[in-house]
């Protein structure tokens, strides 16, 4: 073999080892290639906009300074997805201050929170507030849950004798899943409810109700708990 060849094949096998890398990664399931670290995009879930520049593919964190302070902030690519792809926000937009004069530009306006959901945490914490009152009422309690302040799914569980009730948050599908698991492990979807649709933050968070009321009708049609003959309620 010519060592021409030979540097050819060597180049050949060097690519097909770095591509294997890169989708082990999840860095290059279809093209383009993610950079390390990065956040791939679902560009399905972006908000269509008709820029001469494509769409980006994946999120990088930015640093960017405050408008208002001056301090010098980050601005995830984590935060980015959730803000582009779940939050809906056009893709023109970026962050231009940080989370303290946010908050005091919002009161000031006298208008709320403009993103009352500004990250997967929020998002659980605004579904276990619609919840529990019913939950607890139904006879359930809290066994727990994750509020990840990233991108990623999260989960919370209750139980009561003989059943317990979890939500899910699906992130790649982007969407709510509430199920309950019987004592004959028959599983049943209560709701479910998908993200995709909304296209602003009123929209998203309707969905989110939404799904949350799902849950209060299940609740509601549960049977009450009657104590058990021995006395035992667990
Ligand atoms: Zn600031």
């Amino acid at each position: 073999m010519s060592d021409k060849r030979k540097k050819r094949k060597f180049n050949a096998k060097r690519e097909r080892l770095r591509l294997k890398r890169l989708a082990e990664d999840g860095r290059s399931k279809n093209r383009p290639e993610i950079p390390a670290g990065a956040v791939p995009a679902d560009l399905s879930q972006q908000v269509p906009n008709n820029s001469w520049s494509p769409p980006p593919a994946f999120y990088v964190d930015v640093l960017f300074e405050c408008v208002d302070c001056g301090s010098e902030e980050t601005w995830t690519g984590e935060q980015q997805k959730w803000y582009y792809e779940v939050a809906k926000g056009s893709l023109y937009a970026t962050a231009v201050r940080c989370d303290v004069c946010r908050q005091k530009r919002s009161e000031q306006k006298g208008r709320g929170d403009p993103r009352p959901i500004k990250h997967v945490g929020s998002l659980m914490k605004r579904i276990r507030v619609a919840i529990e009152p019913s939950l607890e009422e139904a006879g359930f309690e809290f066994d727990g849950g994750n509020e990840p302040k990233v991108w990623r799914s999260a989960w919370l569980d209750y139980s009561r004798p003989g059943l317990i009730l979890r939500c899910l948050f699906e992130p790649c599908e982007g969407r709510l899943i509430a199920e309950t698991l019987d004592e004959a492990t028959e599983c049943r979807v209560v709701a479910n409810v998908e993200l995709n649709f909304s296209r602003s933050a009123t929209e998203l968070l309707e969905r989110v109700d939404e799904f949350t009321s799902f849950i209060c009708d299940f609740l509601q049609s549960l049977p009450a708990i009657v104590d058990s003959p021995d006395g035992s309620d667990t």
